[in-house]
């Protein structure tokens, strides 16, 4: 039985740094979001059949799926019922930014299922939100997160960005303890990356900029990746001490709250992506559909497949044994020695056994139970050791 993801490309308005596809709203016809409608309702009669017992899991993402007005988030959680059962109690997510939260769509959602919300905190200081263009401010991420609690969330993630513009380990160090004041279940951690084509590259990229951080006219300085890896490993200890169990390199859970649905694609279980950009991949063949919202739309209608022009992709044994050694080695748990062999007819340490003599003196791999796991003591240079399984 697959997952399922559904994506909502519209967000009120892009922040500085982010590169995924979605429509900024302030810049696009809401009528796109009819069009949108429209093209996802077609996917997801065609997409039926692939999940014939319905889904294990739900992800609502984007994008900021809460950027729907309520009658909008109604027709799109009625679209996902009517076309995809989900199993009893199963883990239902939906993402959302604070500043387009109301509590009317906070206790909608929550009547209509959703269990699990993912809320894009970032950081609890106003100045360091506006740096990088957040839409919210921080006393908007309190009332969210209360409001959540109020309308009976009991599984609550908060997204948390350290290397934010102007940001010091004091102000980081602030922020993750107010997130833990609010005691959420989950908590995932990232580091602010410059992506090509982002208003924060432009920013920070100039000719003049040292190491690609531009000084002077008032542009705050961005903490360079030594301090960027000390407010992750200060993180990385507090929230230990806090009772959070580091299961994946950024995600932290009290015990029983990982991600369900995070975890079935770390361990290589199939998913289907629906929506402008989703991404699926069941037995073996991978496809991603086309991200232009008009076009996905168009395709749909015209009875074409939305793929984008990768088209289809059959992933060869190989390639899907490389994928799950890179995912399930990020988790702390590692990749279950049984299920690999039940999944490719062998046991991973003959597969790999040129890396794992490589690296056999160096104590990198260990086996704990049924597990090959990734001694955590290299866990700061995992991607270049996991380059080694491509
Ligand atoms: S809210 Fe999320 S998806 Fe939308 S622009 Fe910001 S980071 Fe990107």
């Amino acid at each position: 039985m697959p997952s399922l993801y559904v994506h909502v490309p519209f967000c009120r308005q892009k922040c500085d740094y982010c590169a995924f596809y979605s429509h900024s709203l302030v810049e696009s016809p809401r009528d796109l979001i009819s069009v949108y409608f429209e093209g996802l309702e077609v996917e997801m009669a065609k997409r039926q059949k692939d999940a014939p017992q319905g889904v294990s899991s739900l992800f609502i993402g984007g994008g900021t799926p809460t950027v729907l007005n309520v009658n909008d988030l109604e027709r799109l959680l009625a679209m996902i019922h009517r076309y995809f059962p989900i199993v009893l109690e199963a883990e239902q997510t939906m993402e959302g930014n604070p500043g387009t939260l109301t509590y009317e769509k906070i206790k909608l959602i929550r009547s209509l299922g959703i269990n699990r919300f993912s809320l894009g905190v970032q950081s609890f200081n106003d100045q360091l939100l506006g740096t990088v263009g957040r839409i919210h401010t921080a006393g908007q991420a309190r009332e969210a997160i209360g409001g959540l609690r109020n309308a009976g969330f009991k599984n609550l993630n908060l997204d948390l960005m350290f290397g934010l513009p102007a940001q010091d380990m004091a102000l980081w160090q602030a922020s993750v303890e107010e997130a833990l004041s609010y005691s959420p279940e989950h908590l995932s951690l990232y580091g602010l990356m410059l992506e090509e084509g982002t208003p924060l590259y432009e920013r920070y990229s100039a000719p003049s900029s040292a190491r690609g951080f531009k000084l002077g006219n008032n542009i705050p300085r961005l903490p360079d990746e030594d301090q960027q890896a000390m407010m992750y490993e200060w993180a990385v200890k507090r929230l230990r001490q806090g009772g959070y169990r580091q299961y994946e390199t950024s995600n932290f859970a009290r015990p029983g709250f990982e991600c369900q649905h995070n975890l079935g694609y770390w361990r290589g279980k199939d998913y289907l992506g629906i929506g402008p950009g989703g991404v699926s991949c069941l037995n073996r063949v991978r496809w991603k559909n086309i991200e232009e919202v008009s076009t996905y739309h168009n395709l749909l209608r015209k009875e074409q497949s939305p793929l984008d022009e990768s088209g289809q992709e059959v992933l060869s044994l190989r390639e899907c044994m490389a994928e799950r050694m890179i995912l399930g080695l990020r988790l702390e748990e590692g990749v279950h020695l049984k299920a690999f062999e039940h999944d490719f007819g062998a046991d991973l340490r003959d597969i790999y056994r040129d890396v794992l003599e490589r690296y056999n003196h160096q104590d990198v791999f260990v086996v704990k139970g049924d597990y090959f796991r990734l001694n955590p003591k290299y866990s700061f240079i995992a991607n270049s050791i996991l380059q080694e399984f491509v």
